[in-house]
């Protein structure tokens, strides 16, 4: 038996001065010669199928499919979800000055990539911020201004793709009135230390329809329509989804969690 153990010792430490150990996770410190001291083997990250759930990854959460309001909840308080489902377009639609109220999900989120699909009404009504206004609002509180700019003009912080009152998008991407834009954002929540102070700011990047509009910008606190915004400790939150009055539809909406 101490024979073996042995043998195995000595071919071990022949394999780790032969190279064929493969260490795992680092970089020599001395210039590398040979193009695989520089290849790294594990851990390997996990596979996702990018469209296993009706185009979903296989590791997001359906936040929407078209069918139910089953990860929501009214925003108003014990209010029944009042947006209407249009389960030919696989769609959920803000029913104008029928009390609908905002949305928010049952789940609390953190740092998430998040995709969601909106269109503004076909039929123009309105004009400047009353036009197709809606706006998606991370963990409750930070707002990515949804809006038909089309023809349609408004203050530049506060137009489609805005950090609404803090950043200008870097470009206007939207799609004709009434056809769907997509909305793919990586989101990175605030950190607060134990007395309550920010510590990291929460960092955000847009893309609308492919093209960035945001790019990595450092939200400087909550939306706020009128005043600054402000920075209280918070945590996990859910999302949000506005009623502004406007008939603004969404659909395929999910979210994948980067805590
Ligand atoms: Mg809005």
């Amino acid at each position: 038996m101490k024979k073996f153990s042995l043998s195995l010792l000595i071919c071990f430490i022949l394999m780790a001065c032969s190279g064929s150990v493969k260490k795992e996770n680092t970089i020599p410190l001395k210039e590398p010669t040979d193009p695989k001291d520089t290849e790294i083997w594990s851990p390997a990250p996990p596979t996702v199928n990018p469209v296993s759930q009706n185009g979903a990854p296989s590791d997001a959460i359906v936040l929407f499919d078209g069918t139910n309001f089953d990860e929501w909840v009214s925003a108003e308080g014990s209010e029944a979800i009042n947006w209407k489902i249009n389960q030919a377009e696989k769609s959920m639609t803000i029913i104008p000055d029928s009390s609908s109220g905002s949305i928010k999900t049952k789940r609390d989120f953190g740092s998430v990539q998040l995709h969601l699909e909106w269109k503004s009404p076909s039929i123009i009504d309105g004009d400047g911020q009353n036009r197709g206004n809606s706006g998606v609002f991370l963990q409750s509180k930070y707002e990515v201004q949804i809006l038909d700019n089309n023809n349609n003009e408004t203050y530049v912080n506060g137009q489609v793709g805005a950090i609404y009152k803090q950043a200008i998008p870097l470009a206007k991407a939207s799609v004709p009135t009434g056809a769907w834009n997509t909305y793919d954002i990586i989101y990175h929540e605030p950190i607060f230390n134990k007395s309550g102070e920010k510590t990291k700011s929460a960092t955000i990047t847009v893309l609308h329809n492919g093209v960035l509009i945001q790019d990595h910008f450092e939200i400087k606190g909550t939306t706020e329509y009128i005043g600054f915004p402000k920075n209280i400790k918070h945590g996990k939150a859910p999302l949000f989804l506005q009623d502004h009055h406007c008939a603004v539809s969404f659909r395929n909406i999910w979210i994948r969690n980067l805590d």
